[in-house]
């Protein structure tokens, strides 16, 4: 499932035409980086925890060849059959090939950000092989054939009443029920017959812990685990940056975590997998999709500390205002427009582009990944390589020309002031995307250096 048209701007040109929707979406945000601002001042060693989680993935991302080999090696003592995938069709084939040696063609999958980087459902779906997604809210995307619009709240976009139309349409409730309770029940019926039906059931990673070749999943409904305790067959899908050294490093991100995901001091279910029961197979598929590029980029691979909370997005202006799928990539958001080049450099191209560059981001993540730097440095990156559009760099070229001497500066000052105030209509039109959401002032009859030196002359003042 992609979103259709690959620009920002114009994702989010349609999002912001319900203008109620918009605040109502900007205010479900900013309600949850409220709940997370309390959570952690709840704490007062909240800045220890996150340089301490910062500089624990700053060791990883410097050895991360010697703890994933350390992860794989107590995998496979613990029973767990490793595989390691390059690319998503190379983890897709991985998925599939585990599933026909079974004959299986069900499987129930809880969130994982990973298969939806890899379009797992529709991969297997096009072998014959029918995917349920069993995170509530994921769940909710599936049956509307959306992506999720964020990466912890996956239909955060979406309204009681809308997602009271989507289960009148698929599930057959009543039209008009919107109770969230109710709903939910109902949601709850259908995917218990999954979870006891399904013979697979695939789960992502939150942290792979090296010195034990174990790896917790983090959900607040208990889906990962219902799907995997009842499986014949358990799949476990994760990005190779996943890693902790040891299983004391767990109690930093756990806390840190889910206190800036959505301000609850602990997610509900922190489950930990390490070996199969007896009859079951289990499987970890060990997935680079682009992370080893990002770590040779020596500008941007801080951006691999991600533990995927979240709180960039809730605190985004640019975010709260535009959507998540307005940014055309599984990882929406800040975080998103960092991870997102480095995949597709073209393709997203725009993406460093839908930022203020305000920095609330980075005050907020919990592993200090200094995110509005490295988009504005991604912006450089992308001007560089040629991708940038070409208005922008016309634009920019104007720009740098303008400035570049008091002459010209005062030249363009006066030709704008008198096409404000003599052809408005030139600048004021639907062409100019700078119009379409604000009113252009009447220009001002002079310039602030016109003002002054006038005022200078009338009092005399340049005489003393
Ligand atoms: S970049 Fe930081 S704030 Fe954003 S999702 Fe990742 S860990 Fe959370």
């Amino acid at each position: 499932m992609e979103t259709k048209t690959k620009d920002h701007a114009a994702l989010a040109e349609a999002f912001i035409k319900d203008e109620e929707h918009v605040n109502w979406h900007d205010g479900a945000l900013w309600w949850i980086r409220q709940k997370r601002d309390i959570a952690s001042k709840q704490i007062p060693e909240w800045e220890a925890l996150r340089e301490a989680a910062s500089q624990i993935k700053s060791n990883v991302l410097s050895n991360l060849h010697d703890y994933l080999l350390q992860f794989e090696a107590n995998l496979i003592k613990n029973g767990i059959t490793v595989h390691w995938a390059s690319d998503a069709e190379e983890h897709n084939r991985i998925v599939y090939s585990i599933l026909k040696a079974k004959e299986i063609n069900q499987m129930i999958k809880s969130k994982s950000m990973l298969t939806e980087e890899c379009h797992l459902n529709e991969y297997l779906a096009e072998r014959g092989i029918d995917v349920i997604n069993s995170d509530l809210g994921e769940y909710i995307q599936q049956l509307d054939n959306e992506p999720p619009s964020h990466i912890v709240l996956p239909c955060i976009h979406k309204r009681k009443e809308e997602i009271g139309e989507i289960f009148h349409e698929h599930l057959g409730t009543e039209k008009g029920v919107s109770d969230p309770t109710t709903l939910t029940r109902f949601a709850r019926r259908h995917l218990r017959n999954a979870f006891i039906t399904r013979r697979a059931a695939l789960t992502g990673v939150n942290f792979a812990v090296a010195e034990t070749g174990e790896y917790v999943v983090c959900t607040n409904e208990g889906n990962a685990d219902m799907g995997a305790h009842l499986s014949d067959v358990q799949i476990a899908s994760m990005g190779i940056e996943k890693i902790v050294p040891q299983k004391k490093h767990l109690g930093i991100f756990l806390r840190l975590l889910a206190r800036s995901a959505t301000g609850q001091p602990i997610t509900i279910y922190s489950s930990h997998f390490k070996k199969p029961r007896e009859g079951q197979e289990m499987h970890l598929i060990l997935v680079d999709l682009g992370r080893t590029r990002q770590l040779g980029r020596p500008e941007f691979r801080e951006s691999l500390k991600c533990i995927k909370c979240g709180a960039c997005m809730n605190t985004c202006p640019v975010y709260r205002k535009s959507g998540g799928l307005s940014y055309h990539n599984t990882i929406s958001g800040p975080i998103g427009a960092i991870l997102a080049p480095n995949l597709d450099m073209k393709r997203h191209a725009d993406l460093p582009f839908a930022s203020t560059l305000c920095g609330s981001c980075s005050n907020v993540c919990p592993v200090k990944i200094t995110i509005h730097d490295q988009l504005y440095q991604w912006r450089q990156v992308i001007v560089k390589e040629g991708f940038a559009a070409n208005t922008k760099v016309l634009g920019m070229k104007a720009m740098a020309w303008t400035l570049s001497s008091p002459g010209s500066y005062a030249r363009m000052g006066r030709a704008g002031r008198w096409v404000l105030n003599n052809i408005p209509f030139a600048i004021n039109n639907k062409l100019n995307p700078w119009y379409k959401q604000r009113e252009m002032p009447d220009g001002p009859k002079e310039s602030f250096g016109e003002w002054y030196a006038r005022n200078q002359k009338e009092n005399g003042s340049d005489k003393k």
